[in-house]
């Protein structure tokens, strides 16, 4: 069974990477990707990683989130602050972690997202999550050192009990993404929305549909939806011309 990917975003301080690895590496994760990272794999990240050296090695550096979810199915970020754009939210790794060891024995990418030092995730990042995980800390306190997080979500997942809901594969994060571009430019066309109100609007969509985690499948099927509409649309217009 292949572990979940672990994926640092902007991470800012090169020990901290070793220190991830290293955490990793105790709970059996091998895959780590640093997106857009601040820091590079140094000296002081290979102090810091002692017999993770070949989790540090192995390490992939890419540009975008985009390339960092490539076939993934799950995206689960961690995040110290709760937002108020994400009602429900957030869960606990305790709560999350059968249902992604569930997902992960079904041979379902799994991706962990963490944020920078110093300032976490944006709500952008937030916004490709199925889950928003924040670990319960005392509330007077609530920011964990980058690598305690890592280390707190492997050690769940590792501990977890796969969960018994067979979720159906949904569409890898990269098809979900172009449908949601998809939606985006429909819903102006349409004039749901407009430019300003968008961003809150798509974020509220798009909660929607993580949590439907749709099959590749369903989601030709809304992106078909999309295409008729629009293809509706333009009949109409063109026989009242
Ligand atoms: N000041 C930042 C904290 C960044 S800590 C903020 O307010 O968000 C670096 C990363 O560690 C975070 O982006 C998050 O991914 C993870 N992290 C730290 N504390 C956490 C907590 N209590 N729950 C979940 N993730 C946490």
């Amino acid at each position: 069974m292949p572990g979940a990917r672990v994926v640092l975003v902007g991470v800012q301080e090169s020990g901290n990477i070793g220190m991830v690895a290293r955490a990793m590496k105790n709970f059996g994760l091998r895959e780590l990707v640093l997106t857009a990272p601040q820091a590079a794999i140094g000296p002081e990240s290979f102090k810091f990683a002692v017999g993770a050296r070949d989790v540090l090695e192995g390490a992939r550096t890419v540009a975008t989130l985009d390339e960092a979810l490539a076939g993934v199915h799950w995206v689960a970020a961690a995040t110290a602050r709760p937002r108020e754009e994400y009602p429900g939210e957030p869960t606990t790794p305790r709560e999350v972690a059968p249902f992604l060891r569930a997902a992960l024995e079904a041979g379902q990418g799994v991706a962990l997202v963490f944020g920078r030092e110093r300032s976490g995730l944006t709500n952008a990042e937030l916004d490709r999550a199925h889950f928003v995980v924040r670990i319960p800390t005392d509330p007077g306190f609530k920011s964990l050192n980058l690598a305690q997080a890592v280390l707190v979500l492997a050690y769940e997942l590792f501990l977890a009990r796969p969960g018994t809901t067979e979720a159906p594969t949904p569409a890898p994060a990269e098809q979900v993404e172009g449908f949601f571009r998809d939606l985006e430019g429909f819903l102006l066309e349409i004039g749901y929305t407009d430019e300003r109100r968008l961003p809150h609007v798509m974020r509220a969509f798009r909660r929607i549909f993580h949590r439907a985690a749709p099959t590749a499948g369903e989601l030709s099927m809304l992106r078909g939806l999309i295409r008729q509409s629009r293809w509706a649309i333009r009949r109409e217009a063109e026989r009242w011309r």
